[in-house]
């Protein structure tokens, strides 16, 4: 919004600017110190170049809409170097010499003259600091700081100068106010009242006070910084008048202004501080992915991969390669990484073209790893717990708590935070009752709506979720309850995934052995390369067979040139050929033909006609190709029918359409009738052993009795009282 180019890249600096020596490192910097006279004679010549005249005259005719005077750093420093290093270390003296500078430059018969203010855009890369690494030394110095905004209060007003009437003489008395609390004079000035200089009492006019618009926001380091899963750092930071609301929760950000120090509001005095930063502009993200650079190197070795016909498989062995086996749901998330395409249709309605994938499986099959990879490795992927602590919880909170000293603050959850990233949700089933009626909105609209005292906003969430759940009942039964029943999310929820995989986690003999023999070298080779390059020489083991014998747990492409591909990749919008729609058609009223007949089972909707198109989607742009070809139809086809295929035949076989449904299964109602006909057999309710040993003599599972018999307590079929007997409810 403010500011126009962006930052100088790095290497810029000197170039093609009358070749001027090359600008010193923060290590070399010479500390030339500048007269107070020095820094108005700049400040005059820099605003008093033709392009500020306009700007003075379109501010004092537009007053009060415009009232900032924006100067970009690169002409402090076309002006003298030295000076604009000066500047970013003593930002206070040199503003102050500089409002100076433009008040003179503003007509004098102005009123506003005062309240015009100055700001400064795009800080040198130099002066960028992340949050993690903001210290003492950054206090009252000029920097700059990109990130995400987690929070924003509401803009109230804040006083800056208090008018105060003495109670005797009616004398008018102005009083600065800087902190939180408001400061009263304490005596009155006037030298002819009859209060005589005295303490007396003041009373304050608020109306003719002045006001100015405050926010305070909150700035969390975006995920690219924070590699290895470290906890993002925060800083808090005041916004003032005419920028005051421009940022909401969600954005992303780089914003230009002074560290300061404030005590902690503790009971007693304490030499403790807490840094914050008074936000002198705000800069928006002009492109996509501003964040991830390539190089002219790098796209032609983007172009080389995408000819590559291993690119697929090379891509699927990419993610999360320590991880054995899972080659489908590899695939799956490979192509929700690239994602479809979204759409504006000619009546103004958008189709999201992010894919959502569900993961709901047995403990210990490792979703909570592929989860955290994928967090790591997709552009602006955040990982969160569906159960976490933050107010903002998933989607976003209006939350009146201490960061807003009173004020409403507008928190921004998880998925606002992966907003045109990825959002990878671990036990997703633990939500938060708020969450679950807040997500629906938020995975098919993209954006949250919050209107709460107050604040009535709308947050963006164009992010693909990537979610986990466990089994409700610990583990999931495949023989014969309806896999849906088992999954303890609402029906609508689960429909807005695109794709929702079963993994199990049943003893299969020769499964096993690969998978055993896969974590142990995954192991192996992490001992190895502990040991380094050249330690061969231990007994018995050798160290550089282990190594070379476990390179197929190491990713093909590297993490770094995988985001730089996948965010190269989104530039391409890919048209369907008549074939491939042919295709997608043929298979998608084949599967929906299988649901005729049955009552009440919905086997795929329309939704998942759009799955298909988005997998499609994501195939052809992976391949870097304008046109969705026939093969990338059947990369999706094949997909929907694997995860299909799992939730409708857990044990292989005919596809059970009520596994779909939230009812039960045929089966399950056959066996559901058994236990509740034993229950009925007792007068008074039946124990736990009675059923187990009658329904296991009938040939039931033990095991299984008792889990439908918790089951059946659960959704209400029967009661029991703790320790007592089964009755029907
Ligand atoms: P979940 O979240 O599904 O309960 P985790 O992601 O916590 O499971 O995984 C448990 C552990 O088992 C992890 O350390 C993981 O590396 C290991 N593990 C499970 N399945 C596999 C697999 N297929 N390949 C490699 N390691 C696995
Ligand atoms: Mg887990």
């Amino acid at each position: 919004m403010h500011g126009g180019a962006a930052a100088p890249a790095p290497g810029e600096w000197g170039r093609g600017r009358g070749g001027r020596a090359r600008r010193p490192e923060a290590g070399d910097r010479m500390t030339t110190i500048f007269q107070d006279s020095e820094i108005t004679a700049g400040w005059e010549d820099i605003l008093g170049k033709d392009k500020y005249r306009l700007m003075f005259a379109d501010i004092a005719a537009s007053y009060p809409e415009k009232r900032s005077i924006y100067v970009p750093y690169e002409d402090i420093d076309a002006y003298n170097t030295d000076l604009a290093m000066y500047f970013l270390d003593h930002p206070d003296k040199c503003l102050s010499k500089g409002r100076e500078v433009v008040k003179a430059s503003l007509p004098p018969a102005w009123d506003h003259r005062d309240t015009v203010n100055l700001r400064i855009t795009d800080l040198p890369r130099d002066a960028k600091v992340e949050v993690r690494k903001i210290r003492a030394k950054h206090l009252g110095r000029l920097v700059a700081v990109e990130g995400l905004v987690r929070k924003a209060t509401t803009v109230r007003p804040k006083m800056t100068h208090a008018l105060f009437r003495c109670a005797r003489c009616g004398a008018e008395i102005w009083e600065a106010q800087k902190g939180s609390i408001m400061r009263e004079p304490l005596m009155c000035s006037n030298p002819d009242g009859s209060c005589n200089k005295q303490a007396t009492h003041f009373d304050l006019d608020s109306k003719a006070s002045v006001f100015v618009d405050t926010q305070k926001i909150e700035i969390q380091e975006s995920p690219e910084g924070l590699r290895g899963g470290a906890q993002p750092e925060r800083i808090a930071g005041f916004v003032e008048d005419d920028i005051a609301g421009v940022i909401t929760a969600g954005n992303r950000v780089t914003i230009n202004g002074i560290i300061r120090s404030a005590e902690k509001h503790d009971r007693d005095k304490s030499t403790v501080f807490e840094i914050f930063m008074d936000v002198m502009s705000v800069e928006f993200e002009e492109h996509e992915y501003d964040e991830i650079q390539i190089t002219e190197e790098d796209e032609q070795k983007i172009l080389d991969m995408s000819r590559d016909p291993m690119l697929f498989d090379n891509i699927v062995a990419s993610i999360s390669p320590t991880i054995h086996g899972m080659t489908e749901v590899k695939s799956a998330i490979a192509l929700q990484l690239f994602g479809g395409c979204n759409k504006e249709m000619d009546d103004g309605t958008a189709i999201r073209g992010d894919m959502h994938v569900l993961l709901v499986g047995d403990p210990g099959v490792a979703k909570s790893q592929v989860l955290r990879y994928m967090s790591a490795l997709a552009p602006r992927g955040i990982y969160a717990s569906g159960k976490s602590a933050s107010a903002a919880g998933l989607t976003a909170a209006a939350v009146k708590d201490e960061f807003g000293d009173g004020r409403w603050t507008l928190e921004a959850g998880a998925l606002v935070l992966a907003d045109k990233g990825l959002a990878c949700i671990d036990e997703l089933d633990k939500m938060t009752a708020q969450d679950r009626s807040s997500l629906h909105e938020a995975m098919e609209s993209q954006r949250i709506s919050v209107a709460k005292a107050g604040i009535t906003a709308t947050l963006q969430c164009r992010c693909s979720m990537l979610a986990a759940a466990n089994p409700k009942f610990g583990r999931f039964e495949t023989d014969g309850m309806s896999i849906t029943k088992q999954i303890d999310l609402p029906p609508a929820l689960m429909s807005r995934f695109d794709m929702i995989f079963v993994l199990t986690d049943k003893p299969n003999p020769k499964a096993d052995r690969e998978l055993t023999a896969h974590i142990l070298n995954v192991h192996r080779r992490g001992q190895a390369r502990q040991m380094g390059e050249d330690a061969p020489l231990v007994v018995g083991v050798d160290v550089k067979r282990i190594k070379e014998e476990t390179e197929n747990v190491r990713p093909v492409y590297e993490q770094d040139i995988m985001r730089k591909y996948v965010a190269y990749s989104k530039r391409i919008v890919p048209i369907m050929t008549d074939q491939a729609m042919g295709m997608i058609e043929d298979k998608y009223l084949g599967i929906r033909a299988m649901g005729a007949g049955e009552n009440d089972s919905v086997p795929i909707t329309a939704r998942q006609l759009e799955a298909y198109v988005r997998l499609s989607e994501a195939s052809a742009r992976m391949r870097l190709s304008r046109t969705i070809e026939e093969e990338d139809a059947a990369r999706a086809v094949d997909l929907v029918e694997f995860y299909l295929s799992k939730l409708l035949a857990p044990d292989g076989g005919q596809w059970d359409i009520d596994n779909l449904s939230s009812k039960y299964t045929k089966k399950d109602r056959n066996e559901l009738t058994a236990i509740l006909s034993i229950v009925d057999g007792y007068e008074g309710g039946a124990s736990e052993e009675d059923i187990v040993s009658q329904a296991v003599s009938e040939g039931l599972s033990e095991e299984k009795v008792r889990r439908r018999l918790k089951m059946m307590k659960e959704d209400g079929t029967l009661f029991c009282p703790p320790n007592g007997n089964y009755k029907r409810a």
